[in-house]
């Protein structure tokens, strides 16, 4: 039983940098929480914290319930993995695993076993007498994994522990490091700034933007449900889709402005949110993530219905074989103002760079056997019912806790 908990925890560096401020975050027992947010918002701050290798300015760090701010890194009965593991070139996997164990004279025998267990584990039996040089990436990596395994710790800290791994190879890791922590059941905190690891490995996922938590939830929570255009932008690749509009209209004929353009909502919608509706409406932040935009057959003959339609001129479409990821321009309003900031940090997406002019970018992810092709206009319908609405000035959600099917 071991449990990691992180109140109101803060963190000034001697050059007077806040990397973290008025963190709470709970591991329970056997939890694996990824721990995600754009580069220098202070991932590797919190967990050296944890780890006693730096100090806590403020608040509260307690480890199976106990004040543990002033245990040190001994005592505190946890094991960290680095984003750059360095193994000693000249030691045999054997005699790196085994390394810390030596370091505090545990007795040859107890050690070659805890050293035989871990290497099985992780898939390293045969490779106990090879050299780091004679390893894979994968390999290394595993060994890396297995000095931490053999010291039994009570939790597991690691800190971007697959960016070092090339694409493929960071993929299967993920599900092997997911595979042992199961096995062992300890409570881990798992730095990364990949939104998708964050969402394939996390039992709870902590997002973080300048040293501050926007949210912690389970993934898909995180997902249909994000507190702000930060977390909304941040998770899900490709980016949800923002734009500034204005909702407006009865409760019974309820309508979003983006621009030039209009979407009908549900009445079911107008008397859920009639929050939104009162005093003739109001300016918001709209979000439609890529599958929630569709092409239609047809979609683009004039008989469509323009009610749940957004009309954008296609610029280029990515076949992936499962899905068609098609890029546009739209006459929608970018997301101005402060807001904007929120967005700049966002996974970079590359083709859905925001730019400036009348044209603001947008992506739908369609049906592959859709035919749709560069320079064509599209009226893309609309999933209403999952749209987001964010406040344009605080960037938080709207309330949808009433409108989202989850
Ligand atoms: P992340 O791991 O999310 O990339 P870090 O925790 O490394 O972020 O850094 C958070 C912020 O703290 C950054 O602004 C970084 O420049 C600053 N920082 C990190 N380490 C130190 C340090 N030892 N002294 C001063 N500032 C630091
Ligand atoms: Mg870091």
């Amino acid at each position: 039983m071991a449990t990691l908990s992180l109140d109101q925890v803060g963190k000034v560096y001697d050059n007077g940098v806040e990397a973290v401020k008025k963190l709470d975050i709970t591991v329970g027992d056997g939890e694996f929480v990824v721990l995600v947010g754009p580069s220098g918002c202070g991932k590797t701050t919190v967990l050296r914290m944890v780890a006693g290798l730096e100090e806590i300015t403020s608040g509260t760090l307690r480890l199976d319930g106990n004040p543990a701010n002033d245990l040190s890194p001994r005592e505190r009965d946890v094991a960290m993995v680095f984003q750059n593991y360095a193994l000693y070139p000249h030691m045999s996997v054997h005699q790196n695993i085994a390394f810390s164990l030596s370091m505090r004279r545990v007795p040859k025998d107890e050690r070659d076993r805890k050293v035989r267990e871990a290497a099985e584990l992780l898939g390293l039996s045969e490779l106990l007498e090879s050299k780091p040089r004679h390893l894979s990436g994968g390999q290394r990596q595993r060994v890396a994994m297995g000095r931490a395994l053999v010291r039994d710790p009570a939790v597991f800290l690691m800190d971007e522990p697959l960016s070092n791994l090339d694409a493929k190879l960071r993929v299967q890791m993920r599900t092997e490091v997911l595979r042992v922590q199961r096995r062992l059941g300890v409570a881990t905190l798992y730095v990364t700034h990949d939104q998708t690891e964050a969402m394939t490995m996390g039992d709870r996922v902590a997002v973080m933007r300048e040293g501050v938590l926007n949210q912690l939830d389970p993934p898909q929570a995180l997902y249909d449900r994000p507190a702000n255009v930060f977390v909304a932008a941040f998770m899900g690749s490709p980016s949800m889709n923002l734009y500034e509009g204005s909702v407006a209209g009865s409760p019974d004929s309820p309508v979003v402005s983006l621009g030039s353009q209009q979407l009908t909502l549900s009445s079911a919608f107008g008397h859920a949110r009639s929050d939104l509706l009162g005093g003739g409406g109001r300016e918001v932040i709209v979000g439609i993530r890529p599958e929630h935009l569709t092409i239609a057959a047809g979609a683009n003959g004039e008989e469509q219905r323009t009610g749940q339609s957004l009309v954008g001129d296609v610029e280029l479409v990515e076949a992936l074989g499962n899905e068609l990821l098609v890029h546009f321009m739209t006459d929608a309003p970018a997301v101005r103002g402060e807001a904007q900031g929120w967005l700049e940090t966002e996974a970079a997406d590359g083709l859905a760079v925001r730019r400036a002019g009348a044209a603001t970018p947008g992506v739908a992810r369609v049906d592959p056997r859709i035919s749709v092709a560069s320079g064509e206009r599209v009226r893309f319908a609309v999933d209403v019912d999952r749209l987001h609405f964010f406040d344009p000035d605080s960037g938080a959600a709207l309330g949808q806790e009433q409108h989202g099917r989850s």
